[in-house]
C-alpha cells in the first residue's frame, strides 16, 4: 500500500465550542462536521501551553516547551531542531507549509523541513496579506487570507497529487482582530448570539491573579477589536452585552470562512479520488474563551482555552462518525502522524502516538492525566499569571507560581503562589474552586503527587527552581 498523504489543517484560536460537530450552540460548521462525520472527534484533546508559538513548536517537535525552547511568544523555534516534517521529507514525502508560521523568521528560524513554504510574517494580515517564501522572497497577495491560503494549498495538491505529500495548511483565522471576508460581513446581523453559561461569572473564589486578568469584554478595544464606538447611554451590563455581540459575531464570521475553505479542500480530495489515501486533520493551536467567564483570549488552563478541537479523517483506519474522550495532547500529534505514515519515531519525541485510539479502543496503560505549563507572566496586555497544572478525567489542579523566571516576554511582579482545584464532574464550568475544601483534601494530595510525577516524567522543574531555592 502506498503511504498516505497528510493534509494537516490548523487554525489559530479556533475553540472547539465554535464547531457544530462539538455541539456548538452559536454557529454551524457543516464542512468541519464532514471531517467528524467521516472520521473521529477527539473530546479530550489538550494543548500543553495555551498560546500560539509554543503550541506550534510542541506539534512540530513532539516535545514540551521546556525542551524545544519555545516557552513564550517571545521565543522562536531553532530550525536546526528535528521536526516531524523533516522526517517526512527524509522519508520521501513532498512537504509544504502554507499560511501562519509564527515561529520566527530569517536565518535560523525560517520554516525548515519543507520543500515549499509560503507563510505570513508574524501574525499577518486578513486582507491583501504579504507572504514570505524561501530566500527572502516577498509575495504581495490580493484577497482574503483564508481564501488565499486555501488557494495555495489547492495549488500545492494539484502539483503533487501523484506522489505522497504532506501539506500543512495553517490559517491565521480566527485570531484577533477578527476581520471577516466580504462574503460574511453581514452574517448574523439579524441575530443575537447566546451568551455563554458563565458570561457573568464574578470569579469569586478563584485565584486573585485570575480575577485580575485583562481578558474581559471591557478590555476589548472598541475601535480596533469591535470596529465601532460604544453607543451612548448604555448601562455597564448593556455595554458588556453589546461588546460580546460585536466580538463574537466577527469571530464567527471569520470561522465561517474557514469552514467554507475546508469544504473546498475536502471537495478537491474527493474529486481527485484521494480521500481514502489522505489523513485529514483539523485542529487549532489552542482553544479560546468565547465570552466564557466573561473573557476573550486563551492562556489560562481553564477548559475552553485548554481544549483543542481535533478531528481526524482517514477512512482505512478510522470509523466514520466515531469519537474518543481519551486524553491526548499536542505533543502526541507528531508521533501519531509518523506512525500512520509509517515513518520511524525518534527517541527524542516525548509524545505518545494515539494511533491505537483510532479504532475506538484504548491501551490499558493509556495516560489518565496531562501536564500543562504557561510560562509567560504579565505579558503587558492580558496579564495572565505563570502557572502549571494537571488535568485528569475528573479533576484539575492549577498552581499559579506567579514568577516570570526570566522567560522572554514574561515580566514582574512576582506574586505569592496561589492554587485552584476544580471537580470537573460536579463543576464542569469551573466556577467553584475547592482548593480549601476539606472534602477534597485527599484529592488535592493525589493531584499534587500526580503533578510531581508528570513533571519528573517530562523533565520539567517544579517551582521554585533549584537556583531560586533557599537552603
Ligand atoms: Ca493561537
Amino acid at each position: 500500500m502506498t503511504r498516505p498523504n497528510l493534509l494537516f489543517i490548523m487554525s489559530d484560536d479556533h475553540a472547539a465550542h465554535a464547531i457544530s460537530a462539538y455541539g456548538s450552540v452559536i454557529n454551524q460548521t457543516p464542512h468541519l462536521d464532514r471531517i467528524a462525520a467521516n472520521g473521529m472527534r477527539f473530546d479530550s484533546a489538550f494543548c500543553t501551553n495555551s498560546i500560539c508559538a509554543p503550541s506550534r513548536a510542541a506539534i512540530l517537535t513532539g516535545t514540551y516547551n521546556h525542551v524545544n525552547g519555545v516557552t513564550t511568544l517571545d521565543t522562536h523555534l531553532d530550525n536546526s531542531l528535528w521536526t516531524f516534517p523533516d522526517a517526512l521529507q527524509d522519508a520521501g514525502y513532498v512537504t509544504g507549509m502554507i499560511g501562519k508560521w509564527h515561529l520566527g523568521h530569517g536565518p535560523g528560524f525560517d520554516p525548515a523541513g519543507f520543500d515549499e513554504w509560503r507563510v505570513l510574517p508574524g501574525q499577518g494580515h486578513y486582507h491583501n496579506p504579504v507572504m514570505l517564501e524561501a530566500d527572502g522572497v516577498i509575495v504581495e497577495r490580493g484577497g482574503y487570507v483564508t481564501d488565499l491560503i486555501t488557494d495555495d494549498s489547492l495549488d500545492f495538491i494539484d502539483r503533487h497529487a501523484d506522489r505522497p505529500f504532506a501539506l500543512f495548511c495553517h490559517h491565521k483565522a480566527p485570531h484577533r482582530v477578527w476581520e471577516p471576508s466580504r462574503e460574511h460581513f453581514t452574517m448574523y446581523d439579524d441575530l443575537d448570539i447566546p451568551e455563554p453559561e458563565t458570561f457573568r461569572d464574578d470569579l469569586v473564589g478563584r485565584a486573585e491573579v485570575v480575577q485580575a486578568v485583562k481578558m474581559r469584554m471591557m478590555d476589548l478595544d472598541p475601535i480596533i477589536d469591535l470596529k465601532s464606538p460604544v453607543p451612548a447611554g448604555l448601562t455597564l451590563d448593556e455595554e458588556i452585552s453589546w461588546r460580546y455581540q460585536r466580538y463574537i459575531k466577527d469571530y464567527l464570521r471569520v470561522v465561517a470562512s474557514i469552514d467554507d475553505n475546508v469544504g473546498r479542500l475536502l471537495d478537491d480530495l474527493d474529486a481527485r479520488g484521494l480521500t481514502d489515501n489522505t489523513i485529514v486533520v483539523y485542529t487549532s493551536d489552542q482553544g479560546f474563551f468565547l465570552g466564557d467567564h466573561g473573557w476573550f483570549d486563551k492562556r489560562l488552563m481553564y477548559e475552553e482555552s485548554l481544549s483543542m478541537p481535533l478531528l481526524v479523517q482517514y477512512p482505512p483506519v478510522v470509523d466514520a462518525g466515531s469519537s474518543s474522550d481519551e486524553i491526548v495532547v499536542n505533543v502526541d500529534f507528531c508521533p501519531t502522524l509518523l506512525e500512520l505514515m509509517d515513518v520511524e519515531i525518534p527517541s527524542s519525541v516525548q509524545g505518545r502516538s494515539f494511533a491505537p485510539l483510532l479504532d475506538g479502543s484504548a491501551p490499558d496503560d493509556w495516560p489518565q492525566s496531562m501536564y500543562y505549563r504557561y510560562w509567560m507572566h504579565h505579558d503587558g496586555a492580558h496579564d495572565c499569571p505563570a502557572h502549571y497544572g494537571v488535568r485528569t478525567k475528573t479533576h484539575k489542579l492549577i498552581c499559579y507560581y506567579n514568577d516570570p523566571l526570566d522567560q522572554p516576554g514574561a515580566h514582574g511582579p512576582t506574586e505569592p503562589m496561589e492554587w485552584e482545584l476544580f471537580d470537573l464532574v460536579a463543576d464542569p464550568y469551573e466556577v467553584n474552586n475547592v482548593i480549601e475544601d476539606a472534602a477534597y483534601a485527599d484529592v488535592r494530595l493525589e493531584l499534587e503527587a500526580e503533578l510531581s510525577r508528570l513533571q519528573i516524567t517530562v523533565g520539567d522543574t517544579a517551582y521554585p527552581p533549584p537556583s531560586a531555592r533557599k537552603n
